[in-house]
């Protein structure tokens, strides 16, 4: 029997394990949540409180925590081919009906795909392959990699490097030719008496700017997120990729979305590149490509990328890449499992009837005098705080508002994300109408609290 003593868990918690992305001081103060399963979108933790998943665990848990399809599928798979690999010209049969299954779904008629176990390795295998095929193309100099102030492509040193967030300074990161452009947040970057299709405008020479600067041809690729999500759930300025996408078109630098969060439904669309109707030249998927059931990444190559890497790597017989894990029997059968239940089974739909009630219920938060913006696509959404709402002026950073909005709700028994000076919700796509009531519910009461104990 599990020991569920409260003191314990947390105590063993906190002496065997090291953190990532937490906290220390609120975890110091308030205990760690010890989680032992889930119901729906709900997970219960080891002193038996239930809390609602605003964020989906991590933006991919969509179909819920105890979605039955989804871990027979697994256990179907396991009791048939518990394990494979896809290399030396082996790969599991589940790993080629997936691949066939993403490009499908995806906006090009015909591709190729590359598996990882994550997203930040889905973007790290992405830069090499573009390293890879300048060199092979003669072109050894195209090596910089364009990305976005705010960003995030993920934690391993080159995604980190994309990653547009200040504290990889403290890792003595980017690595060089790293550059990160404006983060086309209009709200926050537009300037006095700019129009938004100004500030769109502005952005895209900004990034002619820097392709004259750099030399096109040392710039290798373009990456961006179509709705930032860990930069705080910020979509693009209006026209955004229609603007960006010509200029690199014209220096042949490829543009790459990274839908790690935003593919298999969360912007309304399977993709949100078709939400905002740009077709890129490649595509990242991860989190909901197994409802976060288990851990992958896929690079998915559009045809024109697809030949040309197929050709360099011909030329010098293999593409001399890969993880034991990739193309892993189990992850693509849940996969394959996961696409039909957000395409088939609803969860899409559902994602398109709750987003105008989302969107009401974040408005109505947004009236709150200390909420700047509500901003957001689809079931993605942040609450932005401010001291004074005019002049958008925000809280002191050592007051940690959002972080003490995201414990009291915590508290309430709701999980929702603090980032930056935002509080961000994706709740999975499973919600009814009664559970988007009771997060709302919680919510506003805690903003209530912390506002009002901030005096
Ligand atoms: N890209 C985006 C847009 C992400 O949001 C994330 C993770 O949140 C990543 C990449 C990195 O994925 P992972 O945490 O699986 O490495």
């Amino acid at each position: 029997m599990p020991d569920t003593a409260p003191a314990s868990w947390e105590a063993r918690a906190e002496s065997s394990s090291f953190y990532g992305f937490t906290d220390l001081p609120s975890v110091k103060a308030r205990g760690t949540v010890v989680i032992t399963h889930g119901e729906g979108p709900y997970v219960i933790d080891t002193n038996g409180r239930r809390y609602l998943d605003g964020n989906s665990g991590l933006w991919n848990m969509v179909a819920g925590f105890d979605h039955a399809g989804l871990t027979e599928a697994a256990k179907a798979q396991y009791d048939r081919f518990p394990g494979y690999h896809a290399f030396f010209g082996r790969m599991s049969d589940q790993t080629v009906m997936l691949s066939e299954k993403l490009i499908e779904v995806s906006p090009y008629e015909r591709g190729r795909v590359f598996y990882t176990n994550s997203g930040s390795e889905a973007n790290d295998t992405l830069v090499k392959m573009l390293w890879f095929l300048a060199r092979a193309e003669d072109q050894p100099r195209r090596r910089k990699i364009l990305t976005r102030k705010n960003a995030y492509h993920g934690v391993t040193a080159v995604s980190a490097s994309m990653t547009g967030k200040p504290y990889n300074e403290l890792f003595g990161l980017p690595l060089p030719d790293f550059i990160h452009l404006t983060c086309p947040h209009y709200w926050r970057e537009g300037r006095p008496g700019e129009t938004e299709a100004q500030f769109t405008a502005r952005m895209a020479a900004e990034l002619e700017e820097v392709i004259a600067r750099e030399g096109a041809e040392t710039i290798a690729g373009f990456f961006a997120e179509p709705v930032m999500g860990a930069g705080g759930a910020i979509p693009p300025s209006a026209g955004y990729f229609q603007a960006i996408q010509p200029i690199l078109k014209k220096h042949g630098i490829p543009l790459i979305s990274d839908e790690v969060i935003c593919g298999f439904g969360r912007t309304g669309h399977v993709w949100g590149c078709e939400t905002y109707d740009f077709v890129p030249d490649a595509i990242i998927s991860s989190k909901a490509l197994t409802a976060g059931y288990f851990p992958m990444g896929a690079v998915i190559l559009g045809p024109d990328l697809a030949d040309r890497l197929h050709r360099a790597s011909e030329a010098v017989e293999e593409f001399p890449h890969g993880f034991t894990a990739s193309g892993h029997p189990v992850g693509c059968a849940i996969a394959l499992k996961a696409i039909d239940v957000i395409l088939n089974e609803g969860l899409l739909e559902n994602v398109r009837r709750l987003t105008p009630l989302f969107e009401e219920g974040m408005n109505r938060l947004a009236e709150n005098p200390n909420i700047g913006e509500f901003r957001g696509k689809g079931l993605m959404g942040a609450l932005e705080a401010v001291a004074d709402k005019p002049t958008k002026t925000p809280f002191p950073s050592t007051l940690s508002v959002s972080e003490r909005i995201a414990n009291t709700c915590t508290d309430h028994g709701l999980i929702c994300r603090p980032l930056g000076q935002s509080i961000v919700l994706c709740p999975p796509f499973i919600l009814t109408e009664g559970q988007m009531d009771e997060m709302f519910t919680k919510l506003e009461a805690a903003l209530g609290e912390v506002f009002a104990g901030l005096g």
